[in-house]
């Protein structure tokens, strides 16, 4: 195994029912990338997300993490290892911010204890998502965007090195995509995070994502930079859209400009 290499996926299928959702999926993510997993509804990334967290079981093929079968760890170990952000804003109990962003800290505390290191991990994680303004309120009483923010909060203080979110930025305003995405791939490339995330905007996963997996029915279309998998042939091809790209001259970014269908 290459040294820096967090996670191996490795001829993965799976399917619910009879029918295979998920194809001979096969890539390797390193230490401080930020991978955007990118297709249709329906093609199969959510599932994806959960086989890698350990909560699907794949019929055939492996995860690994670290070197080892992601299912070989114990749950509380692989909590320390992996934190997983869904689609659902929902969250059992009404608590405050505070408290929920807290149980975060669950896979390292001891049976009675809280230590200085839980503090500062829900601080931070609070000052990271801009949710400092409201830690006092009830979650159940925030808006969609501030539930959103304080689930990926939750995340953040489990201080795992593996962050995978499910469209993490469905919730926000425009400045807010930016803010917290911008936060994701600063601790990437501090070397303290490794995110994979379920993204639908392209230009978010063009300004943000070090790698693009492109699903398609299931099976893997492409995976690389993003100007290597995401380009006019490739958009129509799986999403039956005409995108138009060009590059920004100044930043040098490149954009997505999706044209409206003809009929
Ligand atoms: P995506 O996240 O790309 O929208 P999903 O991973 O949610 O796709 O779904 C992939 C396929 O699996 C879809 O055809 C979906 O209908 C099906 N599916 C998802 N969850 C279940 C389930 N719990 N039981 C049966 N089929 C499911």
């Amino acid at each position: 195994m290459e040294s820096n290499v967090v996670l191996q996926i490795h001829n993965v299928s799976f399917a619910y029912e009879r029918a295979l959702v998920l194809k001979n999926i096969s890539f390797s993510i390193r230490q401080g990338e930020f991978v955007a997993l990118i297709g249709p509804n329906g093609s199969g990334k959510t599932t994806l997300l959960k086989i890698i967290l350990g909560t699907l079981i794949p019929r055939e093929g492996e995860i690994r993490l670290d070197g080892k079968p992601v299912l070989s760890y114990p749950p509380k170990e692989r909590a320390k290892k992996m934190s997983y952000v869904s689609q659902q804003l929902s969250a059992g109990f009404p608590l405050t911010v505070q408290e929920l962003v807290s149980l975060g800290r669950y896979p390292h505390e001891g049976r009675f204890s809280q230590a200085a290191g839980d503090t500062q991990a829900v601080e931070e994680a609070l000052r990271l998502t801009d949710s400092l303004p409201f830690r006092e309120r009830k979650f159940t009483a925030l808006s969609g965007g501030e539930k959103q923010k304080v689930l990926i909060a939750r995340a953040l203080a489990q201080t795992s090195y593996l962050l995978l979110l499910d469209e993490p930025t469905v919730h926000l305003d425009l400045y807010f995509q930016l803010q917290i995405l911008n936060s994701l791939t600063r601790l990437c490339s501090e070397g303290r995070s490794t995110v994979v995330a379920v993204l639908h905007d392209l230009n978010l996963v063009s300004l943000f994502a070090d790698k693009v997996l492109l699903l398609k029915s299931g099976e893997p279309i492409a995976f690389g930079k993003v100007e290597e998998v995401m380009n006019e042939r490739s958009m129509r091809d799986a999403f039956g859209v005409e995108v138009a790209v060009s590059r920004d001259s100044q930043s040098g970014a490149v954009y997505y400009l999706p044209r409206r269908p003809q009929s």
